[in-house]
């Protein structure tokens, strides 16, 4: 697969420059992982709100990229549509989201890197399963496995599922409960997971030909002094960018993360996050590059 070029898209470039702008959303997901819309029903809503590049991001899979590729050119649709994949990352304790942009989704390296987070995915999934049955709810897991489907098995879908059968109030209270990561050991069913290093994520998507961008760094929870430390660590291991831009950030937020882009040299990415219609967020709102920020995009040449 032949990477895109700034040559592809020479309005990005003028975009770059703080012109006219164009619709662009680099971060989303599909059926292939977590995300409501299968990759056909995303690309139509990205024409339909008037997108022009999109990036399908699904968590370690790039499954949906040929899909929603094949739809646009069979459908003539205006969209660029950037390769892209969401790696979970171990960093001193926290789930650290490395997002790859612009790869090429057949690389060797990046293929082994998937079988192995897919590997880890299933053994999470089945002992979080087992967790579950000791907090009294019989086959979650295989209920779980069933709506992912060919797709990578998340926590979103044990979530859903413990939802669906009235074990939970709401998706959010199964996290809260059961399956979240809150202080060192989690909740009652929550398991670590054994991701790749960040150092490991970086690197296979610099050897697809991509770029790497810390996602949605104001998520971890971090204070300011580890989330420091985090992006040190990031830019140490040739990280090319920080998420600057999210709908749910708020103006000092995002200035802090121009700030650290400025200080530790880094590009700028935004993206929606979208995983499915709902009030709060959609596909490329309220998402416009900060002056001052090198956009990821600057690297594609
Ligand atoms: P996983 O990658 O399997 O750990 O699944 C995490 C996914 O669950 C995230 O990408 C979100 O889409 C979703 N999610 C929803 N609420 C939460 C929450 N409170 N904590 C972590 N993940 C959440
Ligand atoms: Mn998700
Ligand atoms: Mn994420
Ligand atoms: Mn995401």
């Amino acid at each position: 697969m032949a990477l895109l070029s700034t040559i592809d898209f020479p309005h990005l470039i003028i975009e770059c420059e703080g012109f006219a702008h164009k619709r662009i959303d680099l971060h989303s997901h599909t059926k292939c992982s977590d995300g409501g819309l299968t990759p056909e029903t995303l690309v139509d809503r990205a024409v339909n709100y008037q997108i022009d590049v999109l990036a399908i991001t699904d968590h370690d899979t790039v499954a949906g990229f040929d899909i929603a590729q094949k739809h646009i050119t069979d459908k003539k649709l205006p969209l660029t549509l950037i390769s892209g994949i969401e790696i979970s990352t171990a960093w001193q304790g926290f789930e650290i989201h490395i997002v790859g942009l612009n790869i090429d989704t057949n690389n060797t390296d990046l293929q082994h890197l998937i079988s192995q987070q897919q590997k880890a995915r299933e053994d999470r999934a089945l002992a979080m399963g087992d967790k579950l049955i000791k907090c009294g709810f019989d086959n979650i897991y295989h209920d779980a496995k069933a709506l992912a489907g060919d797709g990578s098995i998340t926590r979103a879908h044990f979530a859903k599922v413990l939802y669906q059968q009235g074990h939970v109030s709401t998706m959010q209270q199964a996290f809260d409960k059961y399956i979240g990561k809150k202080g060192s050991k989690g909740q009652r069913a929550y398991v670590k997971p054994n991701w790749c290093t960040i150092e490991e994520a970086v690197d296979v998507i610099h050897s697809a030909g991509g770029s790497a961008v810390m996602a949605h760094p104001i998520r971890y929870d971090l204070t300011s002094k580890w989330l420091r430390r985090l992006i040190v660590q990031f830019s140490e291991a040739k990280g090319d960018g920080l998420e600057v831009v999210l709908p749910q950030m708020n103006a000092d937020q995002r200035q802090k993360m121009l700030n650290y882009c400025l200080e530790y040299n880094l590009h700028a990415s935004m993206g929606s996050d979208f995983h499915y219609p709902n009030k709060w967020s959609d596909l490329g709102r309220n998402l416009t590059m900060p002056v001052g920020a090198k956009p990821i995009w600057a690297q594609w040449s």
